[in-house]
């Protein structure tokens, strides 16, 4: 299935493809030829259990939406200026899952192009600049995204805040500013959205200042898989929007069913956003991407006279496989299937909680879940020498998991839709393994403990007892796949 040798693979790519562009495990890059469900298969057909690949939601190549794609690309495509019915086929079905002030779609073909165009009818309809946006937030790589993406702009060499973008602290009652330990759950929510009324008061003082939106993922996950207090957005859309602003939830993450219960992820708080931007997912890996929102929005946009036109936006491809997407998730009970295996996932890692104390907190909804590992309960400062042990021993197990967070401590599971509770089990009970293992290292060395800074654990090889790779799918449901 390999056109070319690992090492060749490796060679070109440094020569031609620009360095800054991301990799896993960059030292030792994992190159993957085929993939099924929720394994992924290397060039030596070892098998990887996936746990970080929400965007092969369906699981990876569904047969369904692979048929879906073939025989609409056999049959015609071409951009959306002819009248074409998948298109509306396809509009038809995602607002089907929406509340009904929501029922205008634009086809995009990236989370970034949607949250682009977000920001842009947000612009045209309030007629303001300004963007509140969460502290450690991402939403996307053009410019106009890394302005308003703290985890981007912030970092030692990036742009820097602009004058027209304010960041909000991120609504985090594990490590945040306003904390569990501190206050009640609602009342958390209450001072986290209050500091975006005071951001608002402070835009609207400004002689040229005016909210144009306040955006967020309705679940943060670059800042470290955080669940906002339940009160938190709609008091908040309730300050942005008594400041003339618009609310876009950022759904490229969180959305399509993930959570389980509902289809949206800001659904499980009660609120309406103005603009919802979704992506990854809707394409099970193939680009296509929406923002959908309300009448008003998009006849706004439309009264600037300035027609939209996307080339490969909502092209009939692109549509049929979003529509059998969305099928799958149905015909599959994949939303029931997120509650009953989250529900196990997390059940499970509160188990794993009372074995190992470098398990600080476990939250997520459905299929999305992080455990925030801390040096020490108490003070709860992240482990992130103890994140980054975790993260190779279990590569080398053949389970694939990520690290996320400001401090990358946080490990960050959101496994295809169709995730088993074996799958549960196997990844808990290497999880289980490999925090031992660490907890011994710790004690046979203990001149690496957490004062110390240290590279001993940047490079971790298998040790002896490890299982052999590849045996936990030896007799399992690989085969039959
Ligand atoms: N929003 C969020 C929350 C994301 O996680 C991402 C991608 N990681 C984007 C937007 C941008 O999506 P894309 O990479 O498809 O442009």
């Amino acid at each position: 299935m390999q056109v070319l040798p690992k090492e060749e693979t490796i060679s070109l790519r440094d020569k031609h493809i620009g360095k800054s562009c991301q990799l896993f495990f960059r030292k030792d890059p994992l190159k993957i030829v085929r993939a099924k469900g929720q394994y992924m298969f290397d060039e030596r057909g070892d098998a990887y259990l996936d746990c970080i690949n929400n965007v092969a939601h369906v699981g990876h190549c569904h047969p369904e939406v692979v048929k879906a794609g073939c025989d609409q690309m056999s049959t015609l495509n071409t951009n959306n200026r002819f009248l074409h019915d998948n298109i509306v086929v396809c509009a038809k079905k995602i607002i089907s899952t929406m509340p009904d002030e929501l029922s205008v779609c634009f086809f995009v073909n990236s989370g970034s192009e949607a949250n682009d165009l977000a920001i842009r009818l947000a612009q045209i309809y309030t007629g303001n600049k300004d963007v509140i946006a969460l502290e450690h937030a991402y939403h996307g790589h053009l410019t106009s995204l890394i302005d308003i993406s703290h985890y981007k702009f912030n970092l030692p060499g990036g742009v820097g805040q602009k004058n027209h973008v304010h960041v909000a602290s991120l609504p985090d009652s594990y490590r945040g500013k306003y904390r569990d330990t501190d206050h009640p759950k609602h009342q958390i929510g209450h001072l986290y959205a209050d500091e975006v009324r005071d951001i608002c008061s402070k835009v609207t003082a400004k002689p040229d200042g005016g909210v144009c939106a306040f955006i967020a993922e309705s679940l943060v996950s670059c800042g470290g898989q955080v669940v906002p207090p339940d009160n938190y957005f709609a008091e908040v859309y309730g300050h942005v929007r008594a400041a003339g602003g618009v609310c876009i939830a950022d759904e490229v993450q969180v959305g399509f069913g993930r959570i389980g219960k509902h289809w949206w992820a800001f659904q499980q708080f009660g609120v309406v956003p103005d603009i919802v931007t979704m992506g990854k997912p809707m394409g099970n890996g193939h680009p296509v991407a929406c923002v959908v929102t309300t009448r008003e929005i998009a006849d706004s946009f439309m009264r600037t006279g300035v027609e939209y036109f996307n080339t490969y936006g909502g092209n009939p491809v692109s549509c049929a496989i979003a529509t059998a997407v969305i099928d799958t998730l149905e015909k599959e009970n994949l939303r029931e299937n997120a509650v009953v295996v989250g529900e196990y996932l997390l059940d499970n890692c509160q188990l794993l909680a009372k074995k190992h104390k470098c398990i600080g907190d476990i939250r997520g909804v459905g299929l999305f879940v992080g455990i925030d590992l801390v040096q020490d309960r108490e003070s709860r400062v992240p482990d992130v020498q103890c994140a980054k042990f975790v993260l190779q021993r279990m590569r080398e197990e053949h389970i694939l998991i990520s690290l996320d967070g400001p401090h990358s401590n946080i490990i960050k599971m959101k496994p295809p839709m169709v995730f088993t509770k074996e799958n549960v089990d196997e990844v808990i009970s290497t999880l289980d393994r490999v925090f031992k293992e660490y907890r011994h290292k710790m004690e046979l060395y203990p001149q690496n403990s957490h004062t110390v800074q240290n590279t001993a654990f940047t490079d971790v090889k298998a040790t002896k007892e490890h299982r052999p790779i590849n045996t936990l799918f030896q007799k399992s449901k690989i085969k039959s796949i």
